[in-house]
Order: structure tokens, then C-alpha cells, then sequence
């Protein structure tokens, strides 16, 4: 072939056609229009139109971007030639490369070749000039020199270009200079392709002209450019022999702007449709959920319509409400709350696992932090890189200042605005929540309310939809057949019940569910507002409540009743709905302490659960219990019955009522059948 690869370019963006239209001659005759000089081009259509040259491009990408560009101005100046000698140059832009390469295999091999990078973007610089024309006054006789600049360093001239000056001396004239916009971006590998246990790895990208601020931290996007080396470091005694890879990007295609579409069959579709009629379908997928992990029903429920999630609402003034739901789980070591967490964030589709303190400098939020050279980045935090999934955040309580300020708006609106070092930035963080909390005291204080038992303010708590205490007690019935559970777990490596959607198909079920959109039937809503003012017209009082009654809670009870219906893939939220959702607010106020009767922060709930008089007999019981353990150390429940009988006049039946909530409450167990001790 004897034509040059200018022309072979030009030939393509001549002729190429789809459906009997010239495509590239359209879309450059357009350029003009929207004052642009970048024509993006399908890499798909190159191939298809002249193989070589497209395997020519990936190889030579330098070299073949400039014939390509030089073609495009050939044939603009045929389409348009006042813009043509306007413009001067311009850029071609390949987007979707057949060959996509992961993160983590980028390597030497791919030095100086185009090719497409997926990832997400965790940090952006701030938008810099970048300098591509340089010129410089000769100071003996006054001559400008322009240097066009190429690599990484700004290059002046050797000597005086006027023949005879030969000076070696140069004034640098910053406004004589053409610069165009450049920012760095870092990215790294998404979390859903990260092998487990491994560090995530990251590359620089150079982002140039009409491409800066084309992505946001917490962005994934797919990035077409040439990988480059640049030198680690250059040192007075030399330079080192090792090099950072960078990529010089060519085009940066943002994705995933909506939610991950799990692919579903037709034949998965009718299996969803007929597990959907299943009258025990509800139950079934609560004994999904971490099937490995005894008990929690209620909980297990919670993280169910976690999963599911409510509707996002667009109010026709602007105003959104998250459709995305909050769970706190407060408790004992050792009660499965991380084990639960790491289910979550593994069965989610874009589920990210972190830890409260988070894993880069930015913790659960975003920061801005200085850079080696001296420049701004913004750093997007877990929050940010798990936008549009859950995000499960272990460890809550110990998070970093900072993100105790951030995470409010990123609780209830969903994003995370910062304004700091000449950065000034919104990004999103459209998670799911599930966090978990340690006691402040190392085990939780049914004496304190629950504020008092874990270093949150009031503020954070209100914004979870759902707060629940897992409390470790000794209960010789549950933890005999949890041990037998954890046992048979470690022998048979499986759950005794087996989870009756394995978890693929529990994530497509869901996946396929997430698009229902639900509505509030009427009667539900009248069930939810009778709930709601029940529990306001208490809570007025109440102003050492833990938890303020909010208009908060009631959009939480539309968001659990939406998630409950989708999971029964109904567009209607029924009555049942409202009142099974009412139940597990119950469950959780209690929990924290209030009653669910009055609405009122019930002192003797937070206490112990009972009213006065009743924990006033508790007192007593106990302190006979300690008295008896003085003579025997063990006491014998049979004698303590007797003795209860005899001196306080207590039935049997009533005495043993107590016995059993001293056991709930942890304050007595039985270390063999019949014996009682206090803990
Ligand atoms: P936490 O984060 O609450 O301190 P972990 O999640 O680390 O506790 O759990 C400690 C261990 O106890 C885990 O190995 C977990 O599997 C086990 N465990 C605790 N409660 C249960 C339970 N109800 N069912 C099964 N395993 C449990
Ligand atoms: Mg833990």
C-alpha cells in the first residue's frame, strides 16, 4: 500500500458510513457549531473501515494521533474552512478499544501503546495550565523564541536563534505563551474487581484541553490514552533507574451513571416471577440473608430491605429525598456485626467493606490534601467510591473528625460538598448504609440510653433509618443452639439450614427488584400516619429522648414499606407491609430506648426493659441471689424458689418469671442445669 497513513485516515473520515450517512463527515462539518476541536471517533468503526491502520494506532499511538489529527484538519478545511484556519489543529479523540486492560496488569510491556483502562477515580487535582508553546526574549538582542513543548519537563532554547547573537541568556515570557487546561486525575481499581485481600493499585492520569474536569473523584470511567514512564526520582547524584507508569489520556468515557444492571435471562426472569408467587417468599429470603450466621431475624429483616432499598424522590421544587437506606448495628463484641457487614458489602451488588477510621486519607468522606508538589488534590473517600451501592462501615464510632462534620449531608442528601484549598467540589455518595458501633464502654450499659453508650451525637444517630442493639447475654437455651450452629458450621463448612436463595440468585432477585417502582397504597399510609402521630405526641416531652421523633422517622417507615413491597415485587405498599414495618420500628425504638406505647423515652424501658414496680422485685431477687451465693457459692434454683417462697411470700411460678429475666438481662446464668449464678 503505497498511500500514507495521513490519507489513509482521510480516507476513513471520508467514506465511512452507517446507514447511507457519511458519519465522521457529519459529526466534523458539527465541530463548529459546539466550538470544539476534538472529534471523537468509535475505535470500533476504524477497525472495521482499515485493520491496519487501527493496529498501527494502537502501536504507534503518538505517531498515528498526529496523522489522524492532520487528516481531520484536511478535511475540515474541505467542510468548513473559515474554522479550519481558525482552529489550526485538531485533536482525535478513540473511545471503546476492543482490548480492555485491568489496572493491575498495566506493566512495561504496555509502554508507549494505546489502550482503554477502567477503574475509578479517587483523586483530582486542581484544573492547571499546562504550558504547550513556550517563549523566551533573547537578552541581548531582544529575539522571541517559541519552543513548542513536548514531555514532562519545560525545555528552553540552547542558544539565540538571530544569526550572529548567539547569546545563551533567555527572559521566560509567561504571556507570550500558549498554555491549554491539564489536571491529573488518579485511578484505581474498582472495588468489585479488586481480588480479596489485595491492596487496590492505581495510576496517574493526565487529563488535557476540553478533557479536564470531564471526571469527578468517585467517577468510574474508562480511559483511553498512552501509558508513559516518568522518572521516579532525580536526585543530585543521578537518576533512578525505576519509573512511574502515567497515562496521557486520550478519551475519558464517565460510566455507570445508574445503578449496575445485573444481567438477567428470560429463564432467571420467570424463575424471579415464580419464587415472587411463593407465599413464603419473604421468609425464605430472611433465612438468605448470612445464612451462616445464627439468629437476628430482625436484623437479618433490616438488611433485607437494605438490599432492596426505597424509591428516590425528585420533587418538582428540586428537592430530593433518598430512597437509600441507613442501618446502625450497636453492640457487644463478638455478636457477628463485622461478619454481618462483610456479608452485606459481599452479596450487594457494589458493595464496599471499610472501616470506620477508612483506608486512604480521606477517610469515609473526601479531603483535600497538599501533594508532594505543593498543589491541591481532592480525595474521595468511601463514602464517594461507593456512590450508587452500599457501603458498610465498620467501626463507626472511631471515625476521623472530620468525617463526624461530612457525613451529616452525606447521611440524609447524599452528597459531600468541599470547599478547601482553592478546591470547591460536591460529589456524590448515593450509598446504602450499614454501620456498626461499639459500645464506648466495651460492653453496652442496658443502664445508659444509647447515646450514652456509643461516641455518636444524636444527629448522626436520627439519620439511620434503623438502630439495633445486639447485646451478648448468656441465655442457656440460644446459646446452646448457637453453639451448636457455630460447631456444626466448623465440622460440615456449611450452614445446617441451607440459605433457600443461594446468593447469586438472591442478588439477581433483588437486582430484578430494584426496578419496581412502589407507591403507598392508602390505607398503608393512614396505618403509618397513625403510628407517627402516636409516637410524636409523646415524644414533645421527651427532650432527653436518645432519638428525636423527626419527620425523619416517618420517611424512613415509607422508604422500609417501599423496600418491603419491592421484595415481594408488588408496585402497591399494603397494609401488611405498613404493619410489618411498624413491628421492626418498634423492635429498634425499643432498643434504643423509648416507648413504643407513648412515644415517650420510657426511663424504666432503658433501664430494664420493665416497668418500676416490677424491677423493683428484680432488685430484690438479685440481692437474695447474692445473699445465697455467700453461703454456697453456686445456688441450687429449686432451694432459691423454696427459700423465695418462704421468706418473701413469692409463688414459685412468679419467682421463677424473675429468675428468667435476671437471665435475659445477664445478671444471672446457669453454668449447669438447676444452678444459678450471677455473672
Ligand atoms: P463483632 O464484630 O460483633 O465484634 P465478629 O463479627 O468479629 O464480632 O464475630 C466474632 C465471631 O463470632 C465470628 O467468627 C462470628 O462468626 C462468631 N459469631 C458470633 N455470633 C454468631 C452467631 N450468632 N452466629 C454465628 N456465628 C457467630
Ligand atoms: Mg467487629
Amino acid at each position: 500500500m503505497s498511500e500514507s497513513p495521513e490519507q489513509r485516515f482521510l480516507n476513513f473520515l471520508k467514506s465511512f458510513k452507517v446507514a447511507e450517512k457519511e458519519k465522521y463527515r457529519q459529526r466534523i462539518s458539527q465541530l463548529s457549531a459546539s466550538n470544539t476541536r476534538a472529534l471523537i471517533i468509535d475505535f470500533e468503526d476504524l477497525i472495521s473501515f482499515d485493520p491496519l491502520l487501527a493496529r498501527d494506532l494502537i502501536e504507534k499511538p503518538e505517531e498515528y494521533l498526529e496523522y489522524c489529527n492532520r487528516a481531520i484538519w484536511a478535511q475540515m478545511k474541505i467542510e468548513d474552512p473559515e474554522y479550519a484556519e481558525r482552529t489550526k489543529t485538531f485533536i482525535a479523540r478513540f473511545r471503546g478499544l476492543p482490548e480492555r486492560v485491568s489496572l493491575r496488569e498495566v506493566g512495561s510491556e504496555h509502554l508507549g501503546r494505546l489502550m482503554t483502562v477502567e477503574g475509578i477515580v479517587v483523586r483530582a487535582t486542581q484544573v492547571k495550565p499546562y504550558i504547550v508553546k513556550a517563549a523566551f526574549e533573547c537578552r541581548r538582542c531582544g529575539v522571541m523564541v517559541r519552543l513548542d513543548q513536548k514531555g514532562l519537563f519545560m525545555r528552553g532554547p540552547a542558544s539565540c536563534t538571530r544569526p550572529g547573537c548567539k547569546s545563551r541568556f533567555f527572559d521566560f515570557k509567561e504571556k507570550e505563551s500558549i498554555y491549554i487546561n491539564s489536571q491529573e486525575i488518579r485511578l484505581q481499581e474498582r472495588p468489585e474487581d479488586l481480588p480479596p485481600g489485595q491492596l487496590p493499585r492505581s495510576m496517574d492520569v493526565r487529563l488535557l484541553e476540553d478533557l479536564s474536569d470531564a471526571a469527578r473523584p468517585g467517577d468510574r470511567v474508562s480511559v483511553t490514552g498512552i501509558v508513559r514512564a516518568e522518572q521516579e526520582y532525580i536526585g543530585r547524584k543521578g537518576r533512578l533507574r525505576t519509573f512511574n507508569l502515567y497515562m496521557d489520556a486520550n478519551h475519558v468515557q464517565v460510566s455507570g451513571k445508574e445503578v449496575e444492571v445485573i444481567e438477567i435471562t428470560p429463564e432467571e426472569e420467570q424463575k424471579i416471577l415464580e419464587l415472587a408467587k411463593d407465599p413464603w417468599i419473604h421468609r425464605k429470603l430472611i433465612m438468605s440473608i448470612a445464612p451462616s450466621i445464627y439468629g437476628y431475624d430482625d436484623m437479618k429483616e433490616a438488611i433485607l430491605y437494605l438490599l432492596f432499598g426505597g424509591v428516590p424522590k425528585k420533587l418538582p421544587d428540586g428537592i430530593t429525598i433518598r430512597g437509600d437506606l441507613n442501618i446502625l448495628l450497636v453492640g457487644d463484641p463478638g455478636t457477628a456485626k463485622s461478619q454481618l457487614l462483610q456479608y452485606v458489602a459481599r452479596v450487594a451488588p457494589r458493595g464496599l467493606y471499610t472501616s470506620g477510621r477508612g483506608s486512604t486519607a480521606a477517610g469515609l468522606t473526601a479531603a483535600v490534601v497538599r501533594e508532594k508538589t505543593g498543589g491541591m488534590v481532592l480525595e474521595a473517600g468511601a463514602l464517594v467510591l461507593g456512590d450508587r451501592g452500599v457501603c458498610a462501615i465498620d467501626e463507626i464510632d472511631k471515625m476521623r473528625p472530620d468525617d463526624r462534620v461530612a457525613i451529616h449531608e452525606a447521611m440524609e442528601q447524599q452528597t459531600i460538598s468541599i470547599a478547601k484549598g482553592g478546591i470547591v467540589a460536591t460529589l456524590n455518595a448515593r450509598d446504602s448504609i450499614i454501620a456498626a458501633a461499639n459500645p464506648a464502654l466495651g460492653r453496652y450499659d442496658p443502664y445508659r440510653n444509647i447515646s450514652e453508650n456509643i461516641n455518636l451525637p444524636v444527629t448522626i444517630l436520627s439519620r439511620f433509618d434503623l438502630i439495633f442493639v445486639m447485646r451478648d447475654v448468656p441465655e442457656r437455651e440460644t446459646d446452646s443452639r448457637m453453639s451448636e450452629h457455630i460447631l456444626s458450621l466448623h465440622r460440615l463448612r456449611t450452614a445446617p439450614e441451607v440459605a433457600p436463595l443461594p446468593p447469586d440468585l438472591l442478588r439477581k432477585y433483588i437486582s430484578y427488584a430494584k426496578k419496581i417502582e412502589t407507591t403507598l397504597s392508602d390505607e398503608a399510609s393512614s396505618e403509618l400516619r397513625d403510628f407517627y402521630l402516636k409516637m410524636r405526641s409523646g415524644s414533645g416531652a421527651a427532650t432527653d429522648s436518645p432519638i428525636a421523633i423527626t419527620p425523619r422517622q416517618l420517611e424512613a417507615l415509607v422508604r422500609l414499606c417501599e423496600a418491603r413491597a419491592r421484595a415481594f415485587l408488588r408496585n402497591k405498599v399494603t397494609v401488611e407491609d405498613a404493619r410489618a414495618i411498624i413491628r421492626l420500628m418498634t423492635v429498634s425504638l425499643q432498643d434504643v430506648g423509648i416507648d413504643t406505647s407513648t412515644g415517650r423515652i420510657d426511663i424504666d424501658v432503658i433501664m430494664t426493659g420493665i416497668p418500676r414496680s416490677q424491677a423493683d422485685r428484680l432488685r430484690e431477687v438479685a440481692d437474695f441471689i447474692a445473699e445465697m451465693e455467700k453461703e454456697s457459692g453456686v445456688v441450687d434454683e429449686a432451694k432459691l424458689y423454696e427459700a423465695l417462697q418462704e421468706k418473701k411470700g413469692m409463688s414459685e411460678e412468679h419467682a421463677k418469671a424473675l429468675v428468667n429475666r435476671l437471665r435475659q438481662q445477664g445478671v444471672v446464668y446457669s453454668p449447669e442445669d438447676g444452678k444459678i449464678k450471677r455473672t
